[in-house]
């Protein structure tokens, strides 16, 4: 295809200029969808830079023939940073719903009201059936597609022109005759087979990948797994390489249109035909409905077929078939008077329940799943449906074996709505949800009014490891210089690393760690080469840290820094603390009258606490961690001289000069632990107006009691 142009461009004539420039515009383009697509170039880059630079020279030679559709100046190549915006011609509207015959005859009531018609009149409609896709707006100037943009906010998408042309479907140039300038509106969506299959190979694609991780492999990029056909559709056309959109099985369906230069047809209908002129793809199944009394059938029937059409919909637009009503009807709001989706209700098929699995996540929650016999829902094969949480389970009262009916609507992961009864088998058991997690037998506890069942094993459960361990390296915690997500998660995978205390034995596993690509000692950059060393030394640095940070990297649920700080003050030494978090465990008992007694402290939060060190296994990892990286005991930040220091205090009524926080934090200053019950260990009772019970408690226990101004004097205030 490809003419070798030598002449001269100043001895061309202006309409050899115009041709040449025409046969230019088509040769790149074609190039153009060469290179962005699968199949290889006809050219070299060389030959290829030629024609543009022809192609530029022309233009400049004579400004007044660039062309709308001229290479020079077709834009939307993705940049690293994303697509650039574009703005619509006209917005790109949402369209209002309807569920039901009653709502379809109430959107034409007022269509008619609107308009003045009578109930005789007949309203035409057009019928579409609504394909789950991505809405592109495509513009075309003088018949060539000049741009295409993405939905977006319905004002301004995305540039995605490059990605677009590599869609078959799309036509690069319109059949005359048509208007200068025009916006046409269409769907691009991926067919149910083809998304299978792109589907399966792209779980097959992530599967490889994390043999790759677990192999230490170099990763590559990130697979996504679609859900459905709508995402696998949109993430295809915003891809920033063209080629990946290219390699992808996208098609696309026409049915509207922004902005024109002028009126394209009388009718819509008679706009659809003109788009297949045109040489767009429209939907086969659209249809001229005479009456709004056709809609009822008309939906009935595209239901029925819906299992078997090649793609999803989940319903059908109507739209008034006269342009010069749909004129006058206008907007509301974001949404045209003038048409409507008549929505499917959502698919439901009944299956066989088979089991429940539980799923432990990274936080530690735990996650009921139905595994079921194979059900085909709206074409698309379900084995697993959400259930939720325990308490879900119980109010359907869901059961192994039995038959449940399931939905799925849109890209929501199919749910169990209902168990037949009927089809119960005898001896079915309620579904006992487990109370220990099922990766590593830690307790699985509530709390509180929290639906979610938790692991409490946070230390050593396989399925929270990483993110567990990830928290203990981070800045606010052990701040572990070099031990990043990705460095965490190679040393787990290499088995090096399964609980806290293992970080601090990384040394005797240096060697094998230089083994390592990236990490080695024969690498030939030095900061690799050095990456074993710097990293072991920055965990060295770390291996005695204030007990606040030791605390709070244990990652205790609820236990951020700020409760750590209380803890640590409070208790001072790891093992003080430990001792008492043991004893806590008796409700009652003093150690747990003590720890409820620590300003700052509530029920939900002992409880946390006192679930952490009644699992043994977390007790077990917490000491390894002790003798591998003892903290240090929290700095007594009072001068020695203060009368408070290491005492125990409680403030009881109201104080003149200081608020009771600031009284409080004054007195944790001086070295005192403050807490709110007084019992016979307490040291002195503060006593401001109107004390009440506390101040009568501590009198009976012979305790020392000042007055606001001792006090105040004693602190030196
Ligand atoms: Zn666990």
């Amino acid at each position: 295809m490809t003419t070798l142009r030598t002449r001269d461009t100043a001895s061309l004539t202006e309409a050899e200029a115009a041709e040449e420039l025409a046969a230019l515009s088509v040769e790149i383009a074609h190039h153009d969808a060469l290179y962005h697509g699968r199949d290889a170039p006809e050219i070299s880059d060389a030959a290829y830079d030629a024609l543009v630079a022809r192609n530029r020279a022309i233009e400049a030679r004579f400004p007044a023939l660039v062309r709308a559709d001229s290479p020079s100046r077709r834009v939307g190549a993705a940049t690293a940073e994303g697509f650039a915006k574009s703005r619509h011609g006209e917005p790109m509207l949402s369209l209002n719903n309807v569920f039901s015959q009653t709502e379809f005859g109430e959107f034409c009531a007022s269509i008619r009201r609107f308009l003045g018609l009578s109930a005789e009149d007949p309203l035409r409609f057009v019928a579409e059936p609504k394909i789950d896709g991505l809405s592109i707006n495509l513009l075309y100037e003088d018949g060539a597609f000049i741009k295409g943009a993405t939905r977006g906010d319905g004002i301004e998408g995305e540039d995605v022109t490059q990605n677009l042309l590599t869609i078959a479907d799309l036509p690069k140039r319109l059949h005359a005759p048509f208007p200068a300038r025009i916006e046409i509106r269409g769907e691009v969506f991926m067919d149910k087979a083809d998304f299978l299959a792109f589907r399966t190979a792209q779980e097959q694609a992530a599967a490889e990948r994390e043999q790759r991780r677990a192999r230490g492999e170099k990763l590559g990029d990130a697979v996504v797994v679609p859900a459905n056909p709508r995402n696998a559709a949109a993430g295809s056309v915003r891809q920033l390489d063209a080629r990946i959109t290219a390699s992808r099985p996208l098609k696309l369906f026409a049915y509207a249109m922004g902005a024109s230069s002028e009126p394209p047809a009388e009718s819509h209908h008679a706009f659809l035909q003109r788009l297949q002129h045109w040489g767009f793809a429209v939907n086969p199944l659209s249809t001229l409905l005479d009456t709004e009394a056709d809609a009822e059938a008309f939906q009935r029937r595209i239901g029925d077929q819906r299992a078997a059409l090649g793609y999803d919909i989940d319903g059908v637009v109507y739209k008034l078939d006269r342009l010069d009503w749909q004129r006058r009807l206008g907007f509301v709001g974001r949404a045209p008077r003038w048409a409507t989706a008549w929505k499917f209700p959502a698919e439901q098929a009944t299956t066989v329940l088979l089991d429940i699995e539980i799923q432990v996540g990274r936080t530690g929650a735990l996650t009921p799943r139905a595994v079921m016999q194979p059900v085909t829902v709206g074409g698309v094969v379900v084995r697993h449906a959400t259930l939720h949480n325990e308490d879900e389970i119980a109010r359907k009262d869901i059961r192994i074996g039995d038959t449940v009916r399931i939905q799925r609507a849109g890209d929501v992961i199919p749910q169990v709505v209902e168990v037949l009864p009927d089809k119960r088998p005898p001896g079915a058991q309620p579904f006992a949800f487990p109370t220990a997690c099922p990766v590593c037998g830690s307790h699985a506890i509530r709390d509180g009014e929290d639906v979610v069942r938790r692991c409490t094993g946070g230390l050593v459960c396989p399925a929270q490891a990483v993110e567990r361990l990830k928290h203990f390296a981070s800045r606010r915690a052990m701040d572990i210089e070099g031990l990043g997500e990705e460095n965490i998660q190679k040393l787990f995978d290499e088995g090096l690393v399964r609980s806290p205390a293992d970080i601090f034995r990384l040394a005797h596993h240096a060697e094998r760690m230089r083994q390592w690509e990236g990490w080695g000692a024969r690498s030939k950059k030095s900061d690799e080469a050095r990456k074993v060393a710097k990293l072991l030394e920055a965990i060295e640095t770390r291996r005695s840290v204030p007990l606040e940070r030791f605390i709070f990297a244990l990652g205790i649920r609820r236990i951020g820094e700020q409760n750590a700080k209380l803890l640590a003050r409070h208790y001072h030494t790891l093992e003080e603390w430990r001792a008492k978090m043991v004893a806590a465990h008796v409700i009652g008992s003093e150690a747990r009258e003590e720890l409820g007694s620590i300003q700052g402290i509530g029920p939900a939060i002992a409880e946390e606490l006192v679930e952490f060190f009644a699992e043994p296994r977390a007790l077990a990892a917490l000491d390894d961690l002790a003798r591998e990286a003892p903290p240090l005991p929290a700095e007594s930040t009072a001068a020695a001289d203060s009368p408070f220091a290491g005492k125990t205090l409680v403030f009881t009524g109201t104080l003149e000069t200081l608020t009771r926080d600031e009284a409080e934090a004054q007195a944790e200053r001086l070295g005192a632990k403050v807490t709110k019950s007084v019992s016979k260990k307490t040291d002195f009772v503060v006593v401001g107006a109107d004390a009440g019970s506390k101040a009568t408690k501590a009198a009976e226990l012979g305790l020392r009691i000042l007055t606001e101004a001792e006090y105040r004097d004693l602190a030196g205030l």
